[in-house]
């Protein structure tokens, strides 16, 4: 805030009228992706006032005293959006081992790292993400309220808490361990635990829920998972389910949930199935060098790659809605968290999906899956300030989006290279 308007009198002495007024950024924009048409356009300005966009245009006015970002040799996008991270995971690097983590990593660890990879995250464009849970007993509850206090920066979180399962999460233990899982998982079976589960965790502060539904022989019903999607819709909040295709996933489809996350297994009729009913995929299809770092040898790390992109193509022809996920719970060595999800990218790339349609999966089409559509993923008047730049074209190489240059959240810079 600073007081801007003056007036001035005839014997040229200006007198301050003390109307005090907020400070107006204005971005010069070289180049701009529209994410709500996937063009990029040329020439902009951005007036970014009180944390939020005001007006864009090619010849908008400013004042002198605006404070002036020169991005003109830039391309500037709305902010990056992953809707499948666990910041507070971090296997070894090709030693997988999720019960050793439950047994020797504590919760405070858990939300130091989860920190940490918040930031890492914003600082390389991801303004938004959904932490989807494995996050011990709710640390990521606790990174968010850092994010809020201000002690930390980071991107806008949607929260899922602990993952709601059938018996036993998606752990292998013995029956002297029974629970164990608990630590991340929240044991539901049947109608009425499914709907404790949700209220428990919208108690913990989850604004999304998340299901695993199909980790073993047995899988949620219809009934179950409507239970969950009415008791979650109950409070505004949508449901969002792991599950790889066949029956479980005709039930979470049907069931109205938001988004199937995987669907590695999904056939042509369930993704003409989830176009129909609007049910987003969150494929997160990881690259050769992500499946890699699970300990998987070279060629079963292609063969899995060698699926996803076949699914992945599947459901760009099919038309079925998308938005973008990584799944990553282990780094590539010398890369940080941020560099290790935009490994995807080879899989969109090599599936042949278009840059524009992938930067769109990235920003507005994850906003509408999130729910944040009213307020993130576009450029555009009256919506928050969630702007970054890079060096390159991304229309031309999506690899662009790896080398980000500048990072805008809220309107307040985060970085400026
Ligand atoms: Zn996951």
């Amino acid at each position: 805030m600073k007081l801007k308007k003056v007036i001035c009198s005839f014997l040229g002495s200006c007198l301050i009228a003390g109307v005090l007024q907020a400070q107006v950024t204005i971005i010069k924009a070289g180049h701009l992706f529209d994410a709500a048409t996937g063009k990029m356009l040329s020439q902009q300005l951005i007036a970014v006032r009180d944390g939020k966009i005001q007006q864009i245009g090619a010849d908008i006015p400013y004042s002198p005293t605006d404070s002036i970002i020169d991005l003109s040799d830039a391309w500037v996008l709305p902010g990056l959006m992953d809707c499948h991270v666990h910041l507070t995971v971090a296997f070894p690097y090709r030693k997988v081992a999720i019960e050793h983590m439950y047994m020797t990593e504590s919760t405070a660890l858990r939300a130091l790292r989860g920190a940490h990879n918040a930031q890492v995250l914003l600082m390389n464009g991801f303004t938004t993400i959904k932490e989807i849970g494995n996050d011990a007993n709710y640390a990521s509850a606790d990174v968010i309220r850092a994010i809020k206090k201000g002690w930390i920066q980071g991107p806008t979180i949607i929260y899922a808490g602990k993952i709601i399962s059938p018996y036993g999460g998606q752990t292998a233990a013995s029956p002297e361990h029974e629970h164990v899982w608990d630590m991340e998982y929240l044991d539901a079976n049947g109608a009425d635990e499914i709907r404790k589960a949700v209220r428990k965790n919208i108690y913990y502060g989850a604004n999304v829920i998340k299901v695993v539904t199909d980790s073993y022989a047995y899988h949620y019903s219809l009934e179950e998972m409507t239970a969950a999607v009415t008791e979650a819709r109950q409070a505004g909040l949508k449901v969002t389910a792991h599950v790889m295709g066949g029956e479980a996933a005709r039930n979470v489809i049907n069931s109205g949930a938001a988004a199937i996350e995987h669907g590695v297994d999904l056939d042509d009729e369930l993704l003409q199935l989830m176009k129909t009913k609007g049910t987003f995929l969150v494929g997160t299809d990881l690259a050769v060098s992500n499946n890699l770092a699970y300990s998987a040898d070279s060629a079963t790390a292609r063969n899995y790659y060698r699926i996803d992109i076949d699914r992945l193509k599947r459901a760009y022809r099919i038309g079925t809605k998308m938005a973008f996920g990584s799944d990553i719970i282990i780094d590539i060595p010398g890369k940080n968290r941020a560099q290790t999800i935009l490994e995807i990218l080879q899989s969109w790339k090599d599936a042949g999906i278009p840059n524009a349609y992938v930067l769109q999966c990235m920003t507005r089409y994850a906003a509408e899956l999130l729910g944040v559509e009213k307020e993130r993923g576009l450029i555009a008047p009256a919506l928050a300030a969630d702007i970054i730049a890079v060096k390159t074209d991304p229309l031309k190489d999506i690899n662009a989006i790896k080398a980000v240059s500048f990072v805008m959240k809220d309107g307040k810079i985060i970085r400026k290279d």
